[in-house]
């Protein structure tokens, strides 16, 4: 890892997750990980912007380039996080947030441990239950599973730094920004070099 933190924003399904990273973005000095997806776009969605729309066989050669840190498939789909752009806005010294699923998560952690964990967990479950509900494009069948996929998923949150309640966008946003600040007053190796410095000031 370079000189900017790297956040993983995760949670399950439903959660807003993606709408707080998008805030995240606007308020903070921050650049949002834009994946890479075998998924159809959406209407409102932009090719670059919301993600890299690819088709399955351009998806498996940037596996084969070792191209992504992390890749998993997620409802039938392809989503994976471009490893190059990430590690060059870090070394640039910029901050990076991934908006990514539980398993990309675990596999994050694998490969970069530095990085900072924060779960998103909705209010409740008939919040939750509401939110997927009111995107109109899941049956019902579909939002069963998201459900029973969602408390399954809460089992991992042990293995993330932060917990946020999305109860409500701006607030959540505000905590995570709270996070991310206090990430930078972290003890760290770096801090040694300062000590050291000010040894040969005596
Ligand atoms: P959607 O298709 O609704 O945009 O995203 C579906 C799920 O895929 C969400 O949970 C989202 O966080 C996750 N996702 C988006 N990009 C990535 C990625 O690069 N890697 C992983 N592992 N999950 C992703």
């Amino acid at each position: 890892m370079g000189k900017g933190l790297l956040f993983v924003v995760s949670g399950p399904s439903g959660t807003g997750k993606g709408t707080i990273c998008k805030a995240l973005v606007e308020k903070a000095a921050i650049a949002l990980s834009v994946s890479m997806t075998t998924r159809k776009a959406r209407s409102n969605e932009v090719n670059g912007k919301n993600y890299y729309f690819v088709s399955n066989a351009e998806f498996q050669d940037c596996v084969q380039d070792s191209g992504f840190l992390e890749f998993a498939e997620v409802y039938g789909n392809y989503y994976g996080t471009p490893k190059k752009p990430v590690y060059d806005l870090l070394e640039l010294g910029k901050d990076v947030v991934l908006e990514i699923d539980i398993q990309g998560a675990l596999r994050i952690k694998e490969v970069c441990p530095k990085a900072i964990f924060i779960f998103i967990l909705p209010p409740s479950m008939t919040e939750l239950r509401k939110r997927i509900t009111g995107r109109g494009s899941e049956s019902q069948d579909v939002i069963d599973l998201r459900l029973g996929e969602a408390l399954e998923e809460v089992a991992y949150i042990d293995k993330y730094d932060y917990c946020v309640v999305n109860d409500e966008v701006d607030k959540a946003v505000e905590k995570i920004i709270a996070i991310m600040n206090a990430e930078h007053y972290r003890v760290s190796e770096d801090i040694y070099s300062l000590i050291e410095n000010y040894k040969e000031e005596m």
